[in-house]
């Protein structure tokens, strides 16, 4: 058996030398960051009006805002403020700013309902929130201070339309007193139903962000021949999933590479930006690729001549999409990273050698992580080649479950293993394949919806009675969230009623996009929902059409 794989232990080890992190506990990952030292190249780029930062500009304006923020706002060490933003320049520096005053972030997607918003605010005692103008009014009518994020960087105008913003951005330095921050303090609360139940706040601490970050800072510099400050990153997955914040900003922002963010993902567009902005390395979730391969077939070759490497994440990638992918740009490096919100979206990392190119894999132990695979029925632990729940353990682990003991003991076991809920097997040369699920989540588009929160919402309709939610695969989505309905006796509630009604209370990914009616919804004698029987249930709705 190979060295990284103990069979007296049943632990995998990765196959990467081990980093050795900061040791100080008194460090926050703004100081950590800002401790490499880059030259004035740029930072951040606006990809659609070219506003940029750079990297000596960028240290110096997360400085005088968090002072702005300290003295116009009051924000305080512990803290916590939402973050309810769209992807712009402005995102990183509001992140950092705030985590470098002691602050704790808490962050949404933006199209997140009020429903949603209520919850995640209420449960996380978010008393300030930045947010684009569509949400300021949910906001304030939770009684938040909000503060209204501008979509442009014409400051001119700001200053007339958005003083508030303007004296944070512009303000300038005022002295702050620097607050003593532990690695072991919690600087962001991330959501995430983990293997089961509803969305729940991930604890991640400034421990877990410098993780990420020297990965980055001295695992991927070493594993290419050209320097971090030449990469230009397209940053268009969305910042307010760990995925995108812990690679952009944390990760990419330490090793000195660009990063051109675009406010979302659009196919015609991005061929355009990697274009202007001779884009390097574009990470991706699976429907973000099978658009950009789309669209690149019709698009001349040397558009893409910058292009060095897609890396895919989130999500499993299909086989076939891998081909086409392949064989549509066969000078891009393909590689696919697996993680979790729960791991600080540390866990693999995709690598492709002259000799081993596993396109399937996600890849294999990120330096500084170990893993179990565990076989569910009898609780072993498996030698490469067998497949079961995938257990890790390593730097980027969180803290817990923001107020859920429970949840966090079920989760993180013997101490320090965290239950991925993913079907895993490692193969003979340490590569880590993902071969299915048992928690709950459906993943579309890559982002992840929790069965029970839409459950939650079908049966407070008054003719629900009963409801529960699968995933059914999808082409283009990866998955989408099926709803199986009880409806009350004698009513004529249809099938596009309960489509609308949860419509109106979730954020549109997180929509049900298909309903089944039936009698009576499978459930163990415990009243456990059989979630295996709903998707066989499923599989015969397509069969018998
Ligand atoms: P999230 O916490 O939203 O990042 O979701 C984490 C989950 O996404 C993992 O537990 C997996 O189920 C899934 N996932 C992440 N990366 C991959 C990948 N490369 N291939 C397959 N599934 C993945």
């Amino acid at each position: 058996l190979p060295l990284w794989f103990s069979p007296e232990t049943g632990i995998y080890t990765s196959k990467f030398p081990s980093l050795h992190l900061p040791v100080d506990p008194n460090l926050d990952a703004v100081s950590a960051l800002f401790s490499h030292r880059h030259d004035g190249h740029t930072a951040i780029v606006d990809s659609l009006t070219g506003f940029s930062i750079s990297h000596i500009e960028l240290k110096v304006l997360v400085k005088s805002m968090a002072g702005r923020i300290y003295h116009d706002l009051g924000i305080r060490q512990g803290d916590v403020v939402s973050l309810v933003l769209p992807n712009s320049a402005y995102f990183p520096l509001i992140f950092l700013s705030l985590i470098s005053l002691g602050a704790i972030v808490t962050t949404m997607n933006p199209s997140s309902s009020l429903g949603e918003i209520k919850k995640q605010v209420s449960e996380c005692s978010v008393g300030l929130a930045f947010t684009c103008s569509d949400n300021v009014e949910k906001l304030t009518s939770l009684g938040i201070v909000v503060i209204r994020v501008p979509e442009s960087y014409d400051f001119d105008s700001i200053r007339i339309e958005n003083p508030r913003f303007y004296s944070i951005i512009k303000g300038g330095y005022e002295f702050v007193p620097k607050p003593l921050i532990k690695q072991d303090y919690v600087a962001a609360i991330m959501y995430s139903s983990g293997t089961t139940g509803g969305s729940k706040g991930v604890l991640l601490t400034h421990r877990n962000l410098i993780a990420t970050m020297e990965l980055f800072v001295r695992f991927e510099a070493s594993q290419y021949e050209y320097p971090g400050s030449s990469n230009v990153y397209l940053a268009a997955l969305p910042l307010c999933h760990i995925y995108g914040l812990s690679l952009f900003v944390m990760g990419l922002l330490s090793v000195g590479s660009t990063i051109v963010v675009m406010r979302r993902f659009d196919a015609s567009d991005v061929v355009n930006v990697i274009e202007r902005f001779k884009i390097t390395h574009f990470p991706v979730v699976p429907p973000m690729l099978m658009a950009l391969t789309k669209k690149a077939k019709g698009v001349c070759g040397d558009v893409f001549r910058s292009l060095k490497q897609v890396s895919s994440g989130a999500a499993p990638l299909s086989r076939k999409l891998i081909e086409d992918f392949l064989q549509t740009l066969p000078h891009v490096d393909l590689i696919q990273g697996y993680g979790m919100t729960e791991s600080t979206a540390v866990g693999t990392r995709g690598f492709n050698s002259q000799k081993l190119r596993k396109y399937s894999s996600v890849g294999l132990l990120a330096p500084n992580m170990q893993a179990k695979v565990v076989d569910w029925s009898s609780g072993s632990f498996l030698p490469p080649g067998n497949r079961g729940e995938l257990w890790i353990q390593g730097p980027g682990v969180m803290k817990g479950y923001l107020n859920n003991p429970k949840a966090t003991q079920m989760t993180i076991v013997e101490h320090t293993w965290l239950r991925t809920g993913d079907i895993a097997y490692f193969d003979e040369d340490g590569y880590l394949f993902i071969v299915d699920r048992i928690k709950e989540i459906i993943k579309y588009k890559g982002f992840q919806i929790a069965p029970a929160d839409l459950e939650a919402v079908l049966v407070s309709h008054p003719l629900i009675i009963d409801a529960a939610v699968t995933a059914a695969p999808n082409e283009e989505c990866g998955e989408i969230p099926v709803a199986f309905v009880v409806r009350r006796q004698g009513t004529t509630l249809s099938e596009q009623d309960v489509i609308s009604y949860v419509a109106a209370q979730v954020a549109p990914y997180r929509k049900v996009r298909k309903v089944v009616m039936v009698s009576s919804i499978p459930k163990s004698p415990a009243g456990k929902i059989l979630r295996k029987e709903l998707k066989r249930i499923l599989t015969n709705c397509v069969t018998s059409r």
